[in-house]
């Protein structure tokens, strides 16, 4: 978006968001505010000590990259008040004169009044130390990061229901996070009646007979297993760190935020296809694109949680909840190619509460959002 790389580009030029904002609302481009007098500059809404850092660039720009960590990471909110409302500036830590440092831990997002703070001399400002503001922006990010797994957690609600839990990666994940697989409150049930083992695994008898079913949940105690499931599934969301995507669908987010290892969620109009069908096995391909992202997993779909989740819910086009494990991301002609292993599927999530509703944020890509595209099944 034109409109978002100016935006980045005059906040890495130390313009405060309002600005930028404001700038980008009159369709001024940096190009054009480079080649204006002072005066003009002035006239445009900028104070003297912005217009002089556009014409004499005399610190050079914050590496675009790092301007979108540091306001991914932030929310665009900064870390002192934590108010959403306020417009913000990307601030040195230590000085730029002092520090000639423009990497990101040196940097911090600040509303201007804390900015102010900053730079003042009066004795409020002796509490603004650069150890406070560092110690402020580690628990901000922390917080944020809370936040969009509260935002994920919230996404459980009555009447929702998942479709598909991929097994080996539950089992990994509650191992992980030392969840115990033989405390949930149907383990005792299920384990009297051979379908779990003492320590809470899938028996191998149990395995065998539901190998010869269309999906495994498909006999007399389906219900309980995928209820033991589910709740393991619902503690390990609560503690996993997941990225909240939902209310996003951008190149952006996808490479800026996401490295591989991470898991996300995100919500959409996606695509399945019907694959080889083998014993205890049916491999679906799912997909969803849109903006020129294609996201893309495979799952077994032998592990669809009910008869209806087997049959409707994923297969053809669908809008889905999904949870999933960034593999990793490429491009091939123009489309960016996101590889993701899926955690879970879940459907009649009335509204996925995201964190960027919890917080209400000014944030910087509206363009962006709140996309349910087209699908492209190319
Ligand atoms: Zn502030």
């Amino acid at each position: 978006m034109k409109s978002e790389s100016t935006y980045h580009a005059l906040l890495a030029r130390g313009i405060d968001s309002a600005t930028a904002n404001h700038l980008i609302d009159s369709k001024i481009s940096l190009n054009k505010l480079k080649t204006l007098s002072l005066d003009k500059l002035l006239r445009c809404g900028l104070n003297e000590n912005q217009a002089n850092l556009i014409l004499k660039e005399e610190r050079p720009p914050i590496p675009i990259e790092t301007v979108k960590k540091l306001i991914f990471e932030s929310r665009s909110i900064c870390c002192i008040c934590r108010d959403r409302n306020k417009p913000f500036i990307i601030h040195h830590i230590i000085d730029w004169e002092k520090s000639r440092d423009n990497s990101e831990k040196n940097l911090v997002v600040l509303c201007l009044n804390d900015h102010g703070e900053t730079h003042s001399k009066h004795s409020l400002s002796q509490n603004l130390t650069p150890q406070l503001i560092k110690d402020s922006k580690t628990k901000w990010i922390k917080r944020v990061g809370e936040l969009d797994s509260e935002a994920v957690s919230n996404l459980l609600v009555e009447g929702s229901r998942w479709d598909y839990i991929n097994h080996a990666r539950l089992i990994e994940l509650a191992n992980n996070l030392q969840i115990q697989l033989n405390k949930t409150k149907l383990f005792e049930t299920l384990f009297s009646h051979k379908v779990l083992d003492h320590r809470g695994y899938l028996t191998q008898d149990f395995i065998s007979k539901a190998k010869r079913k269309p999906y495994m949940y498909d006999f007399g105690f389906g219900l309980q297993l995928y209820e033991h499931h589910k709740e393991l599934l619902e503690s390990i969301i609560k503690r996993l760190q997941i990225v909240d995507l939902k209310s996003t669908w951008s190149k952006t987010q996808f490479t800026t935020w996401l490295k591989p290892g991470m898991f996300f969620a995100f919500q959409g109009a996606s695509y399945f296809k019907k694959g080889k069908k083998l014993i205890g096995k049916e491999i679906r391909e799912c997909y969803r694109q849109a903006k020129k992202i294609k996201l893309s997993f495979t799952i077994n779909a032998w592990e669809a949680t009910s008869c209806s989740a087997w049959v409707d819910s994923m297969s053809g086009h669908k809008s889905i909840t999904a949870i999933c494990f960034l593999r990793g991301l490429s491009k091939r002609n123009g489309i960016l190619q996101v590889n993701t292993s899926c955690l879970c599927i879940g459907s009649y999530f009335k509204s996925f509460p995201s964190s960027r509703d919890q917080l209400n944020a000014i944030f910087s890509y509206p363009e962006e959002f709140g996309n349910d595209g087209m699908i492209d099944n190319n």
